[in-house]
Parts: C-alpha cells; structure tokens; sequence
C-alpha cells in the first residue's frame, strides 16, 4: 500500500484551518472511500475529482484508493479539498512527482470539466495557509494575495495547469490582469440631512464614542436617511479589524473589494429576517448571520419595533460579549459581531405619537408596542433621540448642512483620543478607565445627585452618562472635562425611551 500526503484547508466558522488529505492505494477491487469526519460537500469531491481527472485526459486507477482527512476530530466542509484531493490521487498514481505534490498546498473547487473554481470563504482558507507555498483558483487571486504573506502564491484554470506545472514541463499560469478598481461608490452625505440638530449630533457622538443610538421618531422624519449615514462617519478599519471582518465578509459569502474591506461594514437586516439569518448558523452549512458581517461596523435595525422579540434578543450575548455562540449538532462556535447597533423605531404603531391629538393608536396597542423592547436592550442605548418631522419652512428653504467629510475629521480625532487611552473609543473603556481618565466639575456632579435622587438615572445610567459626556468632550478637544453643559447635554441625548414609547411623554 502507498501513502501521499497533500495540504489544503477547510472553514470552521470564519476561520480556515490546514487540513492534511491522505491519499492510499491499494490493491483490491477499484473503489473510491473518503474518511475522516466530513460532511456532504467533501463526499461529493469523489465523483467532481474523478470526472475532472478523467476529462482531463489523465488516468483514474483501477484499484483501491482511500481518502483520509486529518485531523479526524476536525469536521471538514465544502468543496475547497477538490484540488488538493486530486493532485493526492494523481501523485500516488505517478501522474505528477510525488514531492511536488507534497511540497505545495492546494485549495480550489473542481467543475466535472476540469476547470480550478473559487469557493465559499476563500479568504480565511488562504489566511489558514499564509506561510506556504500556495496554488489557488486565478480568478480567487485578488482575494488571496492580501493574507497570503509567505512563500509562494500561483494560479491555475484548470486541472492539467496543475499537472503541467507540477512535472516542470510548463511554467505556472500568468494571473489573469485584475480589472481596475472600482471608484469608491458615492455615499450619501450628512449634508442631505436637513434641520435635525439633536439627531445630527448624535449620530457624531455614536460614531465617535460607539455608542449605541436609539432613533425614535414618527414616519417620514429621516430617522433612516441619519442612520443609513452614520457609516460614513467612522473612520477606515485598522488592519487588524479590517482583517476580520473580510474573512467573516468571505465566510458569508459577500462580494468583496480587492484586498481587504477598507470601510466599516453596514449591515441592515429587513424585520422580517429570520433568528438563523442574523446570528448565524443553518442546519447544514454553518454560516454567519447579520450581526457578524456588521462586525467592526454598524448594525441598522430600521422599524425595530417590528422584530420578532426573540429575535432582538438574541442580541444581548453579542452587545455584551461582542460574539454569538451558535450551536449545532457537532458541538458549537463563537462568531465574532461587535458592531455599533443603530435603531430607528416609530413611537408608536401608527408613528404619530409624538404629536399631540394626532396617534390613533390605542392604550393597548401603545403598551403592547412598548413592551416590544425589553428594558436590558433599551438599557443597551446610550444615545436615544427624539426625531421630529421637519418644520416645512426648513423644508422649502433648507439650510446647507455640514458635510460627512466635516464632521468624520472630529469623529477621527475623538477616536484618537481613545487610542491614546489603548481603546478604540470611550464605549470600550471600563468604569475604572473612565473615572481614572476623565475629570468631573462639582456642578457636573451636583446635577447627576439630582438626577439620581429623583430617579431619573439609574446607578448604570450614571455611569453611561458619564461616558457619553466624555465623548462630547473628546469631539470638543483635548480637555476630558465633564462640565456641567456636557453632562446636561448627554443627558437630553438620553430621551427616557420608555416614557415616549408608552405615550406618557407625547
Ligand atoms: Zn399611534
């Protein structure tokens, strides 16, 4: 019996890991077995490795041939072994010299044809091999080259590129040339957001602070042009973030830039989506939900009043761990979803509670819609604006607003601020951080007293009120003073949402 030995990887989770694909020859009735814990995909590979061999005018063996995948406790899935599966096969066969095969790391899924295509999580599964000689599908090259960062990087279209390359008797494919890159696509800007000062300035407070921003407003009164804009405002992701959120962004399957995502993701799930679809997992393939591809962006959760209450949640364990756990029959994985979570929400089901003799919505109806939101995830918002219909006659003459490219410039310079402090922004200090970083004025403190002793803030509110007014004072400046007109101010962004949702504040 003959062994060989080739190197590809498989994704768990968003994350790759190298995986060895022992091939055996034997003699015996020819037959064709795949071992080692895998699930559908990998066991399809028998019949795409065999035909594309066959349709490449080499020869599959009339003998015994085991497959092994190790290691064996590791679950393999998909299709990215197809190529490391088939060189295995073409080694032991001496159709290629057994220690190239073994020298390089496959991955790439087989058509019946012959032809190297691109997968599902590319990204992480080149990420997983970064250190080795490495063969990938050429049109997956613009998406390999950013994490591959050792040894050698080389393209193939089909099988018999492989063989060619592997018996020195063809040079390695060029890569196809990668089209030019597309130019940034426009963005929509602060400055189309008209009137709203309160709404504005917490849109900047959240994206510098990663304070979670609670939009309440009636319909019609851009609660989801704000949020839709507040993307804009946090800075490029640093190489480490950016890092993670394209292998997730790979994972999922999402179209990705060349190289790694630059920008914070936004992500938007519909209020119909499912619990699977936005924390992730699936009953076959394990994939991740919304809230992972919003990872080191924002969440946008528009009408929130209209997601399913197990739905919202399910997203207590990633605000506060910044991670899901999803379970499956074969044990479970953490998904990293650290995001900035932005709602925007009608005060009522009809929206026009805010204004006075105008909701047509029941007493009833009004408790049921408030008690939607559970008090620890209201509790989650740091910010929660009222957001007003426009005045008309700011509507007809509107007033130029600031720009997005303004207002990220403060927001850069809050978060560098935080960087000094060894944060990313005053959301991820701890209470101790924050009392030891920042200084509080007599008056700033007299009036929190107040607003405890007639219970208007809670002891956790208190500390978030804190936070926020520290955030206002980073976008001011250098001075991490909380003064008086800083803690009022972060206390009008606190909007005591419960009292607006029940109407006893309309
Ligand atoms: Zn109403």
């Amino acid at each position: 019996m003959f062994t060989t030995t080739t190197t590809s990887s498989t994704l768990i989770g968003v994350e790759g890991r190298r995986v060895s694909v022992e091939v055996h020859l034997s003699n015996g009735l020819p037959a064709f077995a795949m071992v080692g814990l895998v699930d559908t995909a990998v066991r399809e590979a028998k019949d795409r490795v065999r035909a594309a061999v066959i349709s490449s005018g080499l020869e599959w063996p009339q003998r015994r041939l085991t497959v092994n995948v190790a290691p064996s406790e590791l679950r393999k899935t998909g299709s990215s072994l197809d190529l490391a599966i088939a060189v295995g096969v073409l080694a032991i066969t001496e159709q290629v010299p057994v220690e190239a095969a073994e020298r390089w790391s496959f991955l790439g899924e087989l058509g019946l044809d012959g032809q190297v295509r691109p997968m599902q999580g590319l990204v992480p599964l080149v990420h997983a091999l970064s250190d080795s000689d490495l063969v990938v599908p050429d049109t997956g090259l613009a998406l390999a080259q950013p994490v591959h960062r050792g040894g050698r990087l080389e393209v193939v279209r089909t099988l018999s590129d492989v063989v060619e390359a592997l018996n020195g008797r063809m040079p390695w494919p060029d890569p196809t040339p990668l089209s030019a890159p597309h130019s940034p696509a426009q963005h929509p800007d602060m400055a189309d957001v008209v009137g709203q000062p309160q709404a504005r300035l917490a849109c900047e407070v959240a994206a510098a602070g990663g304070h979670h921003l609670l939009l309440l407003g009636p319909p019609g009164a851009g609660k989801t042009m704000l949020a839709r804009r507040l993307a804009g405002l946090l800075p490029d992701l640093a190489p480490d973030d950016a890092l993670e959120a394209t292998l997730i962004h790979s994972a999922a399957g999402l179209p990705l830039p060349q190289g790694l995502l630059r920008r914070p993701p936004l992500r938007s799930p519909h209020h119909s989506a499912s619990l699977v679809g936005l924390v992730g997992g699936g009953s076959s393939a394990l994939r991740p939900g919304e809230i992972s591809m919003a990872h080191r962006g924002v969440l946008f959760l528009d009408e929130m009043g209209e997601f399913s209450p197990s739905v919202l949640d399910s997203l207590r364990q990633p605000l506060e761990e910044g991670q899901i756990g999803v379970s499956r029959q074969r044990g479970s994985y953490d998904y990293p979803a650290r995001f900035l979570l932005v709602s925007a929400m009608n005060p009522c089901p009809c929206g026009e509670a805010g204004r006075p003799g105008s909701c047509r919505c029941s007493d009833a109806a009004r408790f049921r819609y408030s008690r939607r939101l559970s008090g620890p995830l209201l509790d989650r918002f740091d910010l929660r604006v009222m957001v007003p219909r426009p005045h008309p006659d700011v509507l007809i003459d509107p007033p130029r607003a600031e720009p997005t490219a303004a207002i990220a410039e403060r927001v850069a310079a809050a978060r560098g601020r935080s960087a000094e402090r060894g944060v990313r922004c005053t959301a991820e200090l701890t209470a101790d951080q924050l009392e030891q970083c920042s200084r509080i004025t007599p008056e700033a403190e007299h009036l929190l007293h107040a607003q405890l002793r007639c219970g208007a803030l809670s002891a956790r509110g208190l500390s978030r009120v804190k936070r926020v007014a520290l955030t206002l004072a980073d976008l001011a400046g250098p001075q991490p003073l909380l003064d008086v007109e800083r803690v009022g101010l972060a206390l009008s962004l606190r909007a005591d949402a419960k009292r607006l949702l029940s109407g006893a504040g309309g």
